[in-house]
């Protein structure tokens, strides 16, 4: 779905051709692009986000966001999404169903080469394409995702008050995320492939030191199962290969997160992790490409604080397009 943008200012722009100018192309749609690109909006920059894949990013797959501050019933991941984009929308910006395929960050203006083929010429790029949890690949596990399959314990941990839940992984998001979910659930059993855990001292003696927390060590998940929530799982002896189910109300993955910066390789400067080198205005090693949201954190992945880290890009961008002009 494209919007009518008949009615917008959009600056410079040739929308509809091939090729399009703008001030400030924002690529991802999750909470620090629409925020982004409310922020751009207000400073009358016309911006233009490719959504990705997934208007909205990982947010949009979660049931319902309870620590957002301003919905204190909570609301609906797919709901705050709309919520962002409309405000953005409202000022100016213009979301694109559409996704960088290639970029070239080598001189201004930036050219970004759509998935659809269209050809942005950009002053300045606002990378917020997110991350994405590891997915175990078993059977169930998509189907199950949002019905007792979760990989946010922050998100979804308090729908387990009283339950019983497994959580996959043994380093130290697996244990941390754990801890937390003994705070709701009747017990939370950690599912590791090997028989030693890789996180941290300090987290394996307070795990271990947690009566609610049970270990599976040298185990994997085969298949999550379940009609419409989660109901069991199929569990398989790494050393044996025995397999045996396990009645469980959830699943939290916790195998590693990988930040989508594939098309970036070469041209910004990562960590060995793969996240974008960011300082602390949210610039990238190139000046007018910055990055904001969980492609540039691997610390705290909440959707405030991708908001607000996707504000911060927007105020630079329009510093920078004060300091330097359109190129
Ligand atoms: P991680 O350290 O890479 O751990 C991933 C865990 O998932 C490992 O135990 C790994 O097993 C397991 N795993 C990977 N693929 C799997 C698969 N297909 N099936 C089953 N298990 C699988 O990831 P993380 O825990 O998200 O941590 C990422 C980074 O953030 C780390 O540097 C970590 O120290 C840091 N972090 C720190 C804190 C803290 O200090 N409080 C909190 C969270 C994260 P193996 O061990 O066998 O490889």
């Amino acid at each position: 779905m494209n919007l009518d943008i008949s009615s917008l200012s959009t600056g410079s722009s040739t929308s509809g051709s091939e090729e399009e100018r703008v001030k400030v192309l924002i690529l991802g749609s999750g909470p620090a692009g629409l925020s982004a690109a409310l922020y751009a909006a207000r400073a009358d920059l016309n911006p233009v986000v490719l959504s990705g894949i997934e208007l909205g990013g990982q947010v949009s797959l979660t049931y319902t966001v309870e620590n957002y501050p301003g919905f204190p019933e909570g609301v609906g991941g797919m709901e705050l999404v709309d919520l962002f984009k409309k405000q953005a929308e409202k000022f100016g910006a213009r979301v694109e169903y559409d996704s960088a395929g290639e970029v070239d960050f080598t001189r201004r203006p930036f050219r970004v080469k759509s998935v659809n083929g269209k050809q942005y010429l950009a002053d300045t790029v606002i990378i917020t394409t997110g991350a994405r949890s590891v997915h175990l690949d078993v059977p169930g596990e998509n189907e199950l995702t949002g019905r007792g399959v979760s990989y946010c314990a922050t998100c979804d941990g308090w729908f387990f008050k009283e339950k019983d839940v497994i959580v996959v992984g043994g380093g130290d998001s697996a244990l941390e995320e754990g801890l937390f979910l003994t705070r709701y659930a009747d017990s939370v059993t950690v599912v590791h492939r090997r028989d030693q855990l890789r996180a941290g001292p300090i987290l394996v003696e307070r795990a271990q030191a947690n009566p609610k927390i049970k270990f599976e060590l040298n185990s994997v998940i085969s298949e999550i199962i379940g009609n419409g929530a989660v109901q069991s799982v199929q569990l398989k002896d790494t050393q044996t290969g025995k397999v045996r189910h396990k009645p469980v109300d959830g699943v939290f993955i916790f195998i590693g997160h990988t930040p989508n910066t594939e098309l970036f390789k070469g041209q910004l400067d990562m960590d060995e992790h793969g996240y974008l080198k960011v300082d602390q205005l949210m610039q990238t090693n190139i000046p007018g490409v910055f990055a904001a949201g969980e492609v540039a954190d691997p610390n705290f992945r909440q959707v405030i604080t991708s908001a607000g880290m996707g504000a911060a890009a927007a105020m630079r961008a329009n510093h920078f397009l004060d300091e330097h002009g359109s190129a």
